[in-house]
């Protein structure tokens, strides 16, 4: 086992890899930027390099300054969280050239999941149901775009082939409007990932965001965690996750999991992942593959009662999974509701100093948090401040304890998402399960009618 990890992260995914670490015994190096200084994380690491001033490009991407901070610490690996460069495939090769081990797959295979077109591609060859589709790129000529939309049948969605976070997506309704959008994504996608290729699929129009957790070694073990329900979004941002996804049938639940192991061992993947899928109509659709830890995986951490990210680093350690398949057993309910800094209704992020904090606790409470009482919350990040997350032996139950520590939860100085998630966890259509996800902003729109 590896005797000390650097992370190459900020926030509340710092800290919860910190924590994994310490209860293995792994020392811990973090790196942070001049802004994340006073973080609690950094003062409860083993070591703390500062790498950079506050912009993320100069500091949490600046791959030169991560790679001689674990030199000059001795840090024998590096976990790179969520975000930043941890789908970054030139960063894991990096990391390994300079004799460090990534924590999280090979390279090439970030590389191939990180193109959704070579994903989807992939996903279709090794017998993973994909959104009906081209399966190429999306070619220059007006013509064949034209001709493609046609047989796929409008509406359809064009997506950068490079995409992330939610941008670069337009849905297209008319063959008026194709050319138009095509042209605008191409651009967009240019401008924001550098890479202009797009690709088309049917626009789903009444889907549920449903993934599944899977886990494999460098020994040709594989396993799936389960399936969580993400359909809580706006703006194709996930704000709160549950698992397992309620209303789905479990042979259905079985027949996809068991798909997605067998795609892991086609293209050997190492490590913890995601496959992201639209369910519509009692059918599964493959829209990306995630190559790294989740916001969300602590909702599964909490049915299966296993350790993301501890099995996480004992993969890359080179160890074999000891669970089998019919040892992931799950059992009760989780949710999971993000709190981010920023105005519950208008969506503004809202940074500055935190004068009063009191977290939730209690029977099935886990919160993971980065935040404290005086804590400045810095303008240079994305606002996730950290999760709350409710257990129960049953959905209602997790329900009823969500609400209670939501009821529970103060935040003062700055403004948060609480009084959203109040809201939506009383909400009728959640409390009954399995909404779309176009269900918040339809919600939220019909809000704004009202005043
Ligand atoms: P990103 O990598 O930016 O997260 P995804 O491909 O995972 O992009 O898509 C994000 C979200 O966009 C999905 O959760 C869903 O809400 C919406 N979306 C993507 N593809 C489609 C589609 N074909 N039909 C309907 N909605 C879609």
């Amino acid at each position: 086992m590896f005797e000390k990890i650097l992370i190459a992260n900020r926030g509340e995914v710092a800290l919860r890899i910190q924590r994994a670490c310490r209860e293995m015994g792994i020392k811990t190096v973090v790196v942070h930027s001049e802004a994340d200084a006073e973080a609690k994380y950094v003062r409860l690491a083993d070591e703390s390099v500062c790498i950079g001033p506050a912009p993320s490009n100069l500091s949490y991407l600046n791959v030169p300054a991560i790679i001689a901070a674990a030199e000059v610490t001795d840090a024998e690996a590096i976990h790179p969280g969520y975000g930043f460069l941890s789908e970054n495939a030139d960063f894991a090769e990096r990391v390994e050239q300079s004799g460090f081990t990534f924590i999280g797959p090979r390279a090439a295979t970030i590389r191939l999941m990180g193109d959704k077109v070579s994903a989807k591609n992939a996903m279709k060859k090794a017998g993973i149901p994909v959104v009906p589709g081209m399966d190429g790129a999306l070619p220059e000529e007006a013509k064949e775009a034209v001709k493609l939309a046609r047989q796929i049948g409008y509406p359809v969605i064009i997506k950068a082939a490079g995409g992330g976070g939610g941008r670069g997506m337009r849905v297209v309704h008319t063959e008026a409007a194709l050319m138009n959008a095509v042209n605008t994504t191409r651009a967009e996608a240019q401008a924001a990932f550098g890479n202009p290729s797009v690709y088309m699929e049917k626009y789903l129009e009444k889907p549920r965001h449903i993934e599944i957790q899977v886990l494999a070694d460098k020994h040709r073990n594989a396993l799936y965690l389960g399936d969580r329900d993400c359909s809580m979004q706006r703006r194709h941002q996930k704000i709160i996750e549950e698992a397992p996804a309620p209303l789905i049938n479990d042979k259905a639940r079985v027949r996809i999991g068991e798909r997605c192991v067998e795609a892991c061992r086609k293209i050997s993947y190492e490590g913890a992942g995601t496959f992201e899928f639209l369910y519509e109509g009692g059918e599964f659709y493959f829209i990306e593959m995630n190559t790294r830890l989740q916001v969300e995986h602590p909702v599964t951490e909490l049915v299966t009662g296993l350790d993301i990210v501890q099995l996480q680093i004992r993969v890359a350690a080179g160890e074999k999974l000891l669970i089998r398949q019919k040892d992931v057993v799950l059992k009760g309910h989780a949710i999971e509701c993000r709190i981010n800094a920023e105005d519950p209704y208008k969506f503004t992020p809202s940074p500055g100093r935190i004068t009063s904090l009191h977290m939730p606790g209690g029977p099935g409470i886990r919160v993971d948090s980065h935040a404290y009482a005086n804590y400045f919350v810095p303008p240079n990040y994305d606002s996730l401040l950290g999760k709350i997350i409710a257990y129960g032996d049953t959905r209602q139950q997790a329900m009823a304890r969500l609400q209670i520590a939501l009821s529970e939860t103060v935040i003062e100085g700055i403004k948060t998402n609480v009084p959203l998630h109040q809201e939506l966890v009383r909400d009728a259509a959640f409390q009954r399960g399995g909404t779309s996800i176009h269900y918040l902003e339809e919600r939220l729109a019909k809000l704004t009618r009202a005043g």
